[in-house]
Order: C-alpha cells, then sequence, then structure tokens
C-alpha cells in the first residue's frame, strides 16, 4: 500500500444530482472517448498463456473493466475498525472516517506506519478479514458474463497473499489481477476507483477512457471522472459505454 492511500485532502462529497443525470451529462464526453475505444477492439489484451492453451476469452466483445479493491469491493475501514474495536475494546465506527487521511487521528497511533505494523500483525492481516460492500462481488459477476474484471489494487507484498485469499475466498471472477502502484499502467476501458490521488492519475493518464469516482466521504469531484455512488450505477455506467460502443 502506498503511503499515499490514506493520506490526501478529501472532504464530504458535495449533494450532486442523480446518477443518470450525471452519466448522461457525461455521455457526450464519453461518446468521443469511445471512439478511440473501437479501435482496437475494447477487449485489447494480448493472447494469454492460458488462451494460447485453450482457454479462449469468452466474451471478445466486452470491456475491460478496471476495478480498485479496497473502498470499493472490499470495505477496508468497516475492516480495520472491527479489528481494532475487538484488540483494543474501543468503539470507532466506520462513519468517523471523512477524509482520506482521517484514519490516524480517530486511532492510538502515532502514524501510518505505526497502523501498518499493526493491520498485518497476527495470523493474517486485515486484508485477509475485510467484508464486501453490498452488491460488489454479485454486480462483477454479472459484469463478467460480458465484460473482462481486471483488478487493479495498490498494496504491499506483505498483504498480496491476503489479498488473494480473500479474492479466492469470495470467489471474485477477475481474469486479471494487477498489484501496481502506478495504476495508469493497466490499460482498462473503464476504471472503478475511490482514491483521489489514483483517480487524478487515471483522468490525466487515460483520458479517453471513462474514469468512475466510487462516490464515498473521502473523496471529492475529479474533473474527468463520472460519480457512482453505488454497484448498480457502475453497472448502469458500465452499460450506457458498451451500448455506445456498439453504435
Ligand atoms: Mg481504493
Amino acid at each position: 500500500m502506498d503511503r499515499a492511500e490514506y493520506r490526501g485532502q478529501p472532504a464530504q462529497p458535495p449533494s450532486r444530482p442523480a446518477a443518470r443525470y450525471r452519466v448522461a451529462h457525461e455521455i457526450p464526453t464519453l461518446q468521443g472517448s469511445l471512439r478511440k475505444l473501437r479501435s482496437p477492439s475494447p477487449m485489447r489484451s494480448p493472447p494469454s498463456r492460458a488462451h494460447s492453451a485453450g482457454s479462449a476469452r469468452p466474451h471478445p466483445s466486452g470491456l475491460r473493466l478496471g476495478i480498485d479493491l479496497d473502498g470499493v469491493v472490499a470495505d477496508f475501514n468497516q475492516g480495520w475498525i472491527s479489528r481494532y474495536n475487538d484488540h483494543f475494546d474501543a468503539a470507532l465506527r466506520p462513519d468517523q472516517v471523512v477524509t482520506w487521511d482521517g484514519l490516524v487521528p480517530i486511532t492510538h497511533f502515532c502514524d501510518m506506519e505505526e497502523f501498518w505494523a499493526w493491520a498485518r500483525a497476527g495470523e493474517c492481516s486485515v486484508f485477509r478479514e475485510l467484508p464486501l460492500y453490498d452488491g460488489a462481488m454479485e454486480t462483477l459477476a454479472r459484469l463478467a458474463r460480458v465484460h473482462r474484471p481486471v483488478v487493479i489494487s495498490s498494496k504491499y507484498d506483505w498483504a498480496i497473499p491476503d489479498t488473494l485469499e480473500w479474492l479466492a475466498e469470495h470467489r471474485c471472477p477477475a481474469r486479471e489481477i494487477h498489484f501496481v502502484w502506478d495504476k495508469t499502467s493497466v490499460d482498462c476501458d473503464v476504471y472503478l476507483e475511490d482514491a483521489p490521488h489514483h483517480l487524478t492519475a487515471l483522468a490525466r493518464a487515460r483520458s479517453d477512457r471513462v474514469i468512475c469516482r466510487m462516490v464515498r466521504p473521502w473523496n471529492t469531484a475529479v474533473p474527468g471522472t463520472v460519480d457512482v455512488r453505488d454497484w448498480a450505477e457502475f453497472a448502469a455506467v458500465v452499460g450506457d459505454v458498451a451500448a455506445a460502443a456498439r453504435t
């Protein structure tokens, strides 16, 4: 996990119009971007070893969906706070984390170094125990029937084995998993992300793609991104993008 992962200058998300209006408002821009997506095919990944071994891609017309994990699929704050309350007989609540750098101040830890040392201690790290957000894996499974989920997550090395076990336990249908610090290095058609710094980087480096901000208390609107408040809204955006790509 990059040290900046829980730092920044977020604030409560501003009151915004309904998502459908927001998405529709964005579509003219997205359609311009989608013209670039159509050539080459949105499913641009090179043939993989698995593919050449006979495991053909089932949906060659699908979109590559770059999916962040923590704060998007996995409820990191609920997870670490549950562990923290158990360990220290505390009564923290996830809704107390309202800024990007708002984790340490509600704990007794001095800094993130101390937090991560605690978070990785024990039989498994906190990343092995995170709960799912409502609708996350169900929606990913539905999208995977047509599209190609690509997990893109920034993690310390020590967190990777627990994250892989967590993904397997929850039957994540991702066909690719990337643990990278620079998420712009993974080419996708649609991204779903909650971290302000990743959203800014993606909007800058992948301006011809569709970048969705999962609206959370710790992020704010980022120019060049589309707001989604939950997984149903993300699925609707993917549907709009796919439909625009077919026209
Ligand atoms: Mg995240």
